[in-house]
């Protein structure tokens, strides 16, 4: 019989995670909890792992990574079921979100080597008698410590480009979604069963803590920028080296020459596609005054559509129930601030859903426009121009993502966002193009993930240098002369004195 508990909250029974659809309450799945010491055998197997998997060469985990591609996406419509189960994300939008990951295992896949692999790199003059190569080597063992929100999309994030890049993985998932993450590593030991190449951890943030403190050689983190801090603090203690992907307050440009249509379209999409609990969700849009009016008119239209509930609904149930006070609190304050709700407002949380809800003349220091919300709430505010619109959208200390609609002068606005992505005319696609790199900057975290840069962030650089002529003017030797260094001295004003 299926076990009905509180909906959404975890539980640790007789030494189990147990966790359940936030929706309904019903058991979604049952993994081990974790001791300290049960992470530190993990990473012990992890590291024993790491030789094989290294050895394998850039051709041998390509190939494994495409197999685990194929079952993947043979295997879509069973993930996002448990997806759906778990987290209470909308089926089509689990969909979405393992599409994405499928495509990012599949470029790391296929381009690591070109990346990281060794390569001849120029010489200068300067030491022109050596020649100089660079390769990518593998830290050892990466931990990947992941939140509920993307629990396929984030890890995969991480995992697959570490794994491309040589290291082995233990991934700590967020006690919210650990079913998700077994899936994951299950999955892959099904492709690749030699050895625990890619393996989970359970619990709550102690484990995460403990994956910390476990002696791997680097941690990617992706959750709430508090959390973050303490990792980084946590890692600090044996200088293991960090990636942070932090949360985000992501904001939306509409410029005077805007399609209306596709930006209300995209605003909507962008806020509450997940209820709004997204990373990079759009939660403000700053409107330029000639078109504020039927911009707000046309996000109403389509955001008064949707529908909420359990199954089959466009916005699901808030998966983390204590974040409904978060929601709750950020309405309260905006209206008693002055802001206007144009839809939904005071009543749209009723646990565990909350109702589309779209405020207006929202004052700039409320909470919610400068904290993340994680629901299906945004701020749609008026600016004279997209100066003021820019100047506004870089006041927060978070940069995550940002989104622009206009023509002349939109890719220009982006550049000037103060954010580690952007999309012009759409919203949220960077995180899905696998050959740009993904992160923030500010509170948003630092280190990147996807594209060619989310490969070098699991590769050492290793550079070796090899003589092939005899030098000229010898300097690095005590055997050196005056004359060579005054030889040394007339060459360089010759090439760099003028
Ligand atoms: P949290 O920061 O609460 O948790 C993230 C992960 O860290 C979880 O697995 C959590 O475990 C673990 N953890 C908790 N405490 C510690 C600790 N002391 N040491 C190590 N690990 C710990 O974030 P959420 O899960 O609530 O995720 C939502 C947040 O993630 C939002 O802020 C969102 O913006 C951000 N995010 C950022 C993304 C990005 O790419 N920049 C993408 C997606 C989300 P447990 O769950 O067991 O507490």
């Amino acid at each position: 019989m299926t076990a009905v508990h509180v909906p959404g909250t975890p539980v640790i029974e007789d030494g189990r995670l147990l966790s359940t659809s936030p929706a309904t309450g019903a058991e979604a799945g049952r993994v081990p909890a974790a001791t300290a010491a049960d992470v530190e055998r993990a990473v012990a197997r992890a590291r024993e792992a790491a030789g094989w998997w290294a050895g394998l060469g850039f051709t041998g985990r390509r190939e494994r990574l495409l197999r685990w591609r194929r079952l993947l996406a043979r295997r879509i419509e069973e993930l996002a079921e448990l997806v759906h189960l778990e987290g209470g994300k909308p089926v089509a939008d689990a969909i979405v979100e393992i599409v994405t990951a499928v495509e990012h295992v599949d470029w790391a896949a296929r381009n690591a080597r070109r990346v990281l692999g060794p390569r001849r790199v120029r010489s200068r003059l300067v030491l022109a008698e050596f020649s100089a190569h660079l390769e990518y080597q593998p830290y050892g063992v990466v931990g990947v410590i992941g939140p509920w929100n993307y629990p396929v999309f984030t890890p995969i994030g991480s995992a697959a480009y570490a794994l491309a890049a040589g290291n082995t993985v233990v991934l700590k998932p967020s006690e919210y979604t650990p079913a998700v993450g077994q899936w994951l590593v299950d999955t892959f030991a099904e492709v690749v069963p030699e050895q625990p190449v890619f393996t989970a951890v359970h619990g709550l943030g102690d484990v995460g803590a403990a994956l910390c403190r476990s002696g791997v050689n680097k941690v990617a983190f992706t959750g709430s920028t508090a959390t973050a801090k303490k990792v980084m603090a946590a890692c600090a203690e044996s200088l293991t080296p960090v990636l942070l992907e932090a949360g985000g307050k992501d904001a939306m440009i509409v410029d005077s020459d805007a399609d209306l249509d596709a930006a209300a379209d995209a605003c909507v999409w962008g806020a509450l596609t997940n209820a709004g609990q997204t990373c990079i969700g759009i939660e403000r849009v700053y409107a330029v005054a000639p078109v504020f009016d039927t911009f707000v008119d046309k996000v109403v239209e389509r955001a008064g559509r949707l529908t909420v509930g359990a199954e089959g609904a466009d916005i699901g149930p808030i998966t983390m129930p204590s974040q409904l006070d978060v929601i709750r609190r950020h309405i309260d304050d905006a209206l008693a601030r002055g802001g206007r709700a144009v839809l939904g407002g005071a009543d749209a949380v009723q646990p565990p859903y909350v109702r589309p809800t779209v405020l207006v003349d929202v004052p700039e220091d409320a909470a919610a426009v400068r904290e993340e919300t994680f629901g299906p709430t945004l701020t749609i505010n008026r600016v004279r121009d997209a100066d003021e619109a820019v100047d506004r959208t870089n006041a927060v200390p978070y940069g995550l993502g940002a989104s622009v609609f206009g023509r002349r002068r939109a890719v220009t606005i982006a550049r000037r966002m103060r954010s580690g992505m952007a999309s012009v005319n759409s919203a949220l696609t960077f995180a899905g193009m696998s050959t740009l790199p993904f992160g923030g900057v500010g509170d948003s975290g630092f280190g990147r993930i996807h594209g060619e840069d989310g490969l070098r962030e699991f590769g050492r650089p290793k550079a070796i240098t090899r003589r092939r002529a005899r030098s000229l003017l010898p300097a690095m030797t005590f055997d050196r002369t005056p004359a060579d260094i005054d030889r040394l001295v007339k060459a360089i004003k010759v090439m760099y004195g003028r």
